[in-house]
């Protein structure tokens, strides 16, 4: 109840007052116990307006950013998704409320199974983990109309674009090691329109169409 009431105030004091109106995510971040998703020392902080380590030196995002790269995704209720970074799988579990079916991939092994073992927790079927680099996306379930990538690339994977049907999303990260803008990509009949979402910072998406690990 009390974690209930707590996301009913995120929800309004830093979702519904940044301009976030899509009714179906709004609904979506009431629902998702974001407290199962942070380590037992930061339940308390677990609906606070910004990002909280998850270990791995990896952090879960802030919910503002979470819903806004949600929305942008447009999902009406049909879609395949996949998404790059399944970090503490909280991002994963918002998209498995609004979408039929989502694919996401996470470099870490640790975290993978910590998020299966939540997700399944809380009843998340829908739901299809796998461990490797995400930069190439997932080619035997493509194409996806929806792709979310949650961490900064310094260019656009072109395997992610590759994946994406006319009238596909993309929703990544572009700049920096530190700072990023956050883009998104949509392919229509006539080409890719590309829309900045503002400025963002995210951990570095490391990958063979990403940061190198070394550099
Ligand atoms: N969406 C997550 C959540 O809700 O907790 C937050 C993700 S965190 C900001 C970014 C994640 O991307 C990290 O867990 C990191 O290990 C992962 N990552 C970075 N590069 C990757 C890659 N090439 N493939 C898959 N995952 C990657």
């Amino acid at each position: 109840m009390e974690f209930a009431a707590a996301r009913n105030r995120m929800v309004e004091s830093q979702l519904v007052s940044r301009g976030i109106n899509d009714a179906r995510v709004l609904e979506a971040m009431r629902n998702v116990a974001r407290h199962r998703f942070v380590e037992e020392a930061l339940v308390n902080q677990a609906y606070s307006d910004h990002p909280l380590p998850i270990g791995e030196k990896q952090t879960i995002s802030q919910p503002y950013m979470v819903a806004l790269m949600t929305e942008a995704l447009e999902l009406k209720g049909r879609e395949k998704v996949l998404e790059i970074g399944t970090g503490s799988g909280y991002q994963t579990a918002i998209l498995a409320e609004l979408a039929e079916k989502i694919y996401s991939i996470e470099r870490i092994r640790s975290l993978s199974v910590k998020a299966r073992r939540i997700l399944d927790q809380l009843g998340y079927l829908n739901v299809v983990l796998k461990v490797g680099d995400g930069t190439s996306g997932w080619k035997d379930e493509a194409p996806f109309e929806g792709i979310i990538v949650t961490a900064g690339s310094p260019d656009v994977p072109q395997p992610l674009v590759d994946q994406l049907p006319v009238g596909g999303r993309l929703v990544i990260p572009v700049g920096d090691r530190y700072t990023q803008s956050l883009l998104r990509i949509a392919r229509e009949e006539t080409g890719l329109k590309k829309t900045d979402l503002g400025g963002c910072r995210f951990v570095n998406l490391l990958g063979k169409h990403g940061w190198k690990e070394d550099s």
